[in-house]
């Protein structure tokens, strides 16, 4: 979807005059595109329209195009795409200290319930909150040892049985045993089906009434497809859901389908998960999801990672994104990476192969080889660190100096100048990237 976007919107930019032909090619190709994606096409129609207007209304300007121009509509674009999943007019629910606040978690079986709960479990405990765990999924075998696992290792206080088959009662139960407790967030998980199914329904509202949530969310999975607006629909008639977590959104796809669940329940994405583990639970703005819909959120979300770890990185980020990258950089990044905790997750996102070096060797060995790089690079002079490499390569004893300074081999002296060849190629990318986004995104 991102790149036929993006295709479509630089067709225009490459193309020397933007005239309303020009326009409604675009338009179409947007239109194709998120229908393609699942979107609902009287959400696309909608879009289109207000597309059409918003780029109308430059008109007078159209004998001189030029970069004004081109940067408008893809403005428009990114904005309108925004609006679409941005819900105004709902407050967001935010649980109060010293009193009960009970969250009810919906979805259908496999979107990711029980997990998220867990998450979000987390989420409000590093808060300071005193929170519980409610397992009302009596429908699934095996569900409340999942949900005890989850709790047990997250040390979250949990409650379930393993006798009682009615979801109602174990959930009213467990909601009044917490209370009675003074716990401040009690969550109940509930139980799913493969499909949208009336007892499924019935049971959301049974078990509403019963423990009368603060706060409802559905969770949905960000693969989903033409179901989600049905989907949406139907519990939101059953459990009037005030919050959307998506989740999965690691894998491949870019949660298209989404879009459609907001605008037919009018509700907001609160969270995204992205991945298993119980701190994978990210904040949701509208602008990074696009982003990702767009093709262009992986750097992104390193660039926002980077940014709350309050690293030593201020040359090297603005390097980056001039599209420059010296060896220096590449030093600077490889000590903040091993700063950084656990590799993995940082490693998917670097460019070079350190995500398959990484998969291949393990996150020890990967660490290993970081610090005999950076090793390297404390034995090159400044003027080597500040350059591209190409000295190097120019007078290759430096590198023979460069290896028995270290103690390591020209090999691994020239695998280090390698991989800044790689991020020097991911910093030019992303510097084009950046400049064909309109103003106030993607550089921030
Ligand atoms: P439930 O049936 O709705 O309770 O779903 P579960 O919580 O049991 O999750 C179903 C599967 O999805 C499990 O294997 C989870 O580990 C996985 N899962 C849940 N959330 C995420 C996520 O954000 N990313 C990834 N990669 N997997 C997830
Ligand atoms: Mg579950």
């Amino acid at each position: 979807l991102g790149r036929r976007i993006n295709n479509a919107v630089s067709e225009v930019t490459r193309s020397n005059v933007v005239d309303q032909n020009v326009v409604d090619t675009m338009l179409k190709e947007i239109s194709n595109a998120l229908m393609e994606a699942d979107v609902d096409i009287k959400l696309v129609i909608q879009l289109r329209k207000k597309l059409k207007n918003k780029i109308d209304i430059d008109n007078d300007n159209d004998k001189q195009l030029g970069i004004n121009k081109k940067k408008i509509i893809q403005k428009a674009v990114f904005d309108e795409l925004c609006d679409l999943v941005n819900v105004e007019n709902v407050e967001i629910f935010k649980p109060k200290k010293k009193q009960t606040n009970v969250i009810m978690f919906v979805g259908l079986q496999g979107s990711g319930k029980t997990t998220t709960c867990t998450k979000l479990a987390v989420y409000y405990q590093r808060r300071g909150f005193k929170v519980g765990m409610v397992c009302a999924d009596t429908f699934r075998a095996g569900a409340f040892d999942q949900l005890k696992q989850n709790a047990t290792k997250a040390r979250i206080p949990y409650y379930g049985s393993y006798t009682e088959s009615d979801p109602v009662k174990v959930a009213f139960d467990g909601v009044e045993k917490f209370k009675k407790e003074k716990f401040e967030i009690i969550i109940v998980d509930t139980s799913g089906r493969h499909r949208q199914e009336k007892e499924l329904f019935k049971e959301m509202i049974e078990i509403g009434e019963a423990v009368k949530p603060n706060q409802t969310i559905m969770v949905l999975d960000a693969s989903i497809g033409q179901a989600a607006e049905s989907q949406a629909n139907a519990f939101k008639e059953s459990s009037n859901f005030g919050a959307i977590i998506l989740t999965k959104m690691d894998g491949h796809a870019k949660g298209g389908g989404a879009i459609s669940a907001v605008a037919a329940s009018k509700t907001p994405i609160i969270f995204i998960g992205t991945g298993e583990h119980i701190h994978d639970l990210e904040s949701f703005t509208a602008k990074q999801f696009i982003s990702k819909l767009l093709g262009i959120g992986d750097i992104q979300g390193l660039m926002e990672h980077v940014k709350t770890l309050n690293l030593d990185q201020s040359d090297s980020i603005k390097n980056f994104q001039e599209g420059k990258f010296t060896l220096k950089d590449l030093q600077s990044q490889m000590n903040n990476i091993l700063k950084m905790g656990p590799l993995s997750k940082i490693a998917q996102m670097l460019p070079g192969g350190i995500g398959d070096m990484m998969n291949q060797v393990g996150e020890e060995e990967t660490s290993k080889r970081f610090k005999r790089m950076i090793c390297i690079m404390d034995s090159m002079t400044k003027k080597e660190l500040e350059s591209d490499g190409s000295l190097f390569i120019d007078e290759p004893s430096r590198i023979i100096r460069v290896a028995r300074g270290s103690g390591t081999s020209v090999t691994e002296v020239e695998a280090v100048l390698l991989q800044r060849n790689m991020f020097a190629r991911m910093a030019q990318t992303t510097k084009n990237m950046q400049n064909n986004l309109p103003a106030g995104m993607g550089k921030n």
